[in-house]
């Protein structure tokens, strides 16, 4: 943890100043193992491996853990990094271009290993705060420590240590498996100062009755119940399957003739799919396996996420067919 970013921390409890205790382990302008205390109800929260903790691991609901164990070790085992996943973020972000990123204090709900994180500091943010309640933020803070300007803490999204203070927040992916994706949301804008801005990428219910009839059972009833590596293993079976059709059906039909593709089942998402590699599409496949939680949210609901932050300008796209894009402006 770097000392310049108890500007940006407060208590998550009483929202108190957060001061440094003490520290036992420095690297240059790392705090490597150290203490934070809150000057207001005097909370302690430890600084380990060089990361802050303030999420109280046995004092949070089971799923949570879960879920960020089982992503944890995900972003732990796929340390693979893929050329189009630059383009790949920014059409999550989307209409949010590299520029847009200048100067500005930003705010990530849901870093995991951090690879948005590093792109954010790239594209030239000012300040970057990656949050993630799983153990990937031994892998970020391992990832992004030589930056001067990003910063890993270990929390959880609804009980942010941080003041309100950030120009943009942005969560990829990571709303839909918390136990209340709304919330979540509604946690992340209140740290983001007024005429800031706010990106959130979710999984559509649209297009995705399958998923919630056939995998979904699947899912919560065994795949996310079983071992990783175990699941790791498994999930070659279904990935050979879409590998199999995104490169040997999806991308050739979609280059020969759209009008007949269009025709084809999921055809948006598969033909996307095709353009990735066997590590890339077996992450994916995985992804969808591993969550103990996951929800899938309607346009007409997530527009209610916007209206209830008082967000104006909110842009929302339809991504890949099969999820949403939002964007959006805080006005309170
Ligand atoms: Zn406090």
């Amino acid at each position: 943890m770097k000392e310049t970013l108890l500007n940006l921390l407060a208590c998550p409890d009483c929202r108190g100043e957060i001061r440094l205790a003490q520290t036992s382990d420095t690297q240059e302008t790392e705090i490597i193992e150290g203490l934070l205390s809150c000057a207001k109800c005097e909370n302690e929260y430890k600084i380990e491996r060089g990361v802050p903790c303030f999420a109280e691991l046995e004092k949070i609901e089971e799923d949570k853990v879960e879920t960020a164990e089982n992503f944890g070790w995900q972003w732990n085992k796929f340390t693979q990094e893929d050329k189009k996943y630059e383009e790949q973020y920014l059409g999550w972000l989307q209409p949010v271009r590299p520029e847009f990123f200048s100067d500005k204090i930003v705010l990530e709900g849901g870093c995991g290993k951090g690879r948005h994180t590093l792109l954010a500091h790239k594209w030239g943010a000012k300040e970057i705060v990656g949050i993630d309640l799983s153990s990937a933020v031994e892998s970020a803070f391992e990832a992004t420590k030589h930056l001067p300007n990003a910063h890993i803490i270990q929390a959880d999204i609804f009980s942010l240590p941080l003041k309100r203070e950030f120009d943009y927040a942005f969560s990829i992916g990571v709303l839909h498996h918390t136990p209340d994706p709304k919330r979540a949301f509604q946690s992340l804008a209140s740290k983001v100062k007024k005429d800031g801005h706010i990106s959130a990428w979710i999984y559509g219910k649209e297009n995705n009755g399958w998923i919630t009839s056939f995998v979904d059972p699947v899912r919560t009833g065994f795949t996310s119940k079983i071992s990783q590596p175990a699941l790791y293993q498994l999930s070659k079976i279904p990935t050979f399957g879409v590998f199999l059709a995104s490169k040997l059906i999806y991308r050739p039909i979609n280059k020969a003739s759209k009008p007949i593709a269009s025709k084809l089942f999921y055809n948006n998402y598969l033909n996307h799919l095709g353009t990735f590699g066997w590590r890339e599409q077996h992450n994916i496949v995985f992804d969808h396996l591993v969550a103990p939680t996951a929800f899938y949210i309607s346009k007409e609901e997530f527009e209610t996420w916007w209206e209830e932050i008082g967000a104006s300008d909110v842009k929302i796209t339809w991504h890949n067919q099969n999820s949403w894009c939002g964007f959006g402006k805080t006005s309170k």
